[in-house]
């Protein structure tokens, strides 16, 4: 793939609510096992908080990276059953947040993405920042706007270069563990509503520099033709990171 910018592609696997520390560990160590083409793409495991210590051990002296799937955005407090990024310090380098089941099932709104994407620099993680619209807005004509209204809401609290260094991740959230997948051409599209986004908040030098995945059912038999877009820099995948050989075949696209 001849690509016409210098950014890294980065793959993430969200394990979201699957495995506990054992088996979490033992699909980090399959993962770590397939031969991944780390030299050229970036790549990051997101399991369940209980299970981030022992997959992080598991993947000791390898390159890939652990994240985690949520964080609150203060660093310590009377916040019952949650963590924070500054508790993962030495464990994670990574932490998702505006991810759709989070804004969807819990409540995460615009703010807490805002406030999490600040917390997380500040505890000297990489957020990966999702937005994406419904199936309702699609049809409406809205996606523009909708990704471009939470692409200002989240990176407000972030200076150029934060946000350059920060990983952006397009999301439809009717792909979403769907089975539908965005076209190559929406994906490219709807990325470059965010990458201008981007733009117009911090500048061209940061909107050239920030990594922006497709996120969506994405599969070994789609994520070539989808990665392969202008733009795309990698992806956010779900059910099929499960799969230690599926997840390795999406990073082999990638590279
Ligand atoms: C996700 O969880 O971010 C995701 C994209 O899931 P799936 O690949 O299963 O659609």
């Amino acid at each position: 793939m001849t690509r016409t910018h210098s950014r890294r592609p980065i793959v993430a696997a969200n394990w979201k609510m699957h495995t506990g520390p054992a088996d979490g560990a033992e699909l980090a160590r399959a993962v770590a096992a397939q031969g991944l083409p780390l030299d050229a793409v970036d790549v990051v495991v997101l399991p369940p908080a209980l299970g981030l210590s022992a997959v992080a051990e598991a993947l000791r002296g390898t390159r890939l990276a652990v994240g985690a799937q949520h964080v609150h955005w203060e660093s310590h407090g009377a916040f019952t059953g949650e963590i924070s990024a500054a508790m993962l310090v030495g464990l994670a380098a990574y932490a998702l947040t505006g991810h759709s089941e989070r804004r969807r099932l819990f409540g995460e709104t615009d703010r807490d993405v805002r406030r999490k994407a600040r917390a997380i620099h500040d505890a000297g993680l990489t957020p990966i920042i999702a937005v994406g619209e419904s199936l309702d807005e699609r049809d409406g004509g809205q996606t523009e706007q909708v990704v471009r209204a939470q692409v200002e809401h989240a990176l407000a609290d972030l200076t150029p270069a934060l946000t350059a260094a920060s990983v952006l991740a397009y999301e439809p959230v009717w792909a979403i563990g769907t089975g539908r997948t965005a076209t190559p051409e929406q994906a490219e599209e709807a990325i470059g509503w965010i990458r201008a986004a981007v733009g117009a908040l911090h500048g061209a030098a940061a909107a050239g520099q920030v990594r922006i995945q497709y996120g969506g059912s994405v599969t070994p038999a789609n994520a070539r033709a989808l990665l392969g877009r202008e733009g795309v820099d990698g992806a956010l995948v779900g059910g099929a990171s499960l799969d230690a050989a599926s997840f390795a075949a999406i990073v082999q696209a990638a590279a």
